[in-house]
């Protein structure tokens, strides 16, 4: 049982944003700040890994669309898009979607930060290993 497919069927109630034959977009629940929304695929995939080319492009597709909307509409000067793929990235309901999170101010709920650690990677290596 997945709580986002039952959000996608009706069964549990939800913050309609955004709705077409292939995805659905509502409020998080958990708003980090005022317009957090989240957007998925009205089919089940465990995660963006998962999910087929097709849905994921109509996911980005919709995302931008709506990024576009909440920043211009509640008045954000920018947001940040986001999507955990499994446990380990934070991802706690294992149904693919993403988050569009309004950004308002620096102190405004969403801590987003790239903290480099200084191993000496070998780059090239690196590039080798990721192509395989
Ligand atoms: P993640 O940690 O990336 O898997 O995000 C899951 C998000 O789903 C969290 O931010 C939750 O606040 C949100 N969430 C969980 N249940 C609901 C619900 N019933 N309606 C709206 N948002 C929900
Ligand atoms: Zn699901």
């Amino acid at each position: 049982m997945c709580i986002f497919c039952d959000i996608a069927e009706g069964k549990i109630p939800s913050y309609k944003v955004y709705e077409d034959d292939v995805c659905l977009a509502f409020l998080d629940l958990a708003q980090v700040t005022r317009g957090h929304t989240l957007v998925i695929p009205k089919k089940h995939f465990a995660n963006i890994l998962e999910c087929d080319d097709e849905t994921v492009a109509h996911l980005a597709k919709v995302t931008r669309m709506l990024a576009k909307k909440i920043t211009d509409n509640l008045q954000a000067p920018g947001c940040n898009i986001l999507n955990n793929t499994n446990e380990i990235a934070g991802q706690s309901v294992m149904h693919v979607h993403f988050h569009i999170i309004p950004r308002y101010g620096s102190d405004d709920g969403l801590i987003a930060e790239f903290r480099p650690n200084h191993e000496p990677y070998d780059m090239e290596q690196i590039v080798k290993d990721i192509n395989g």
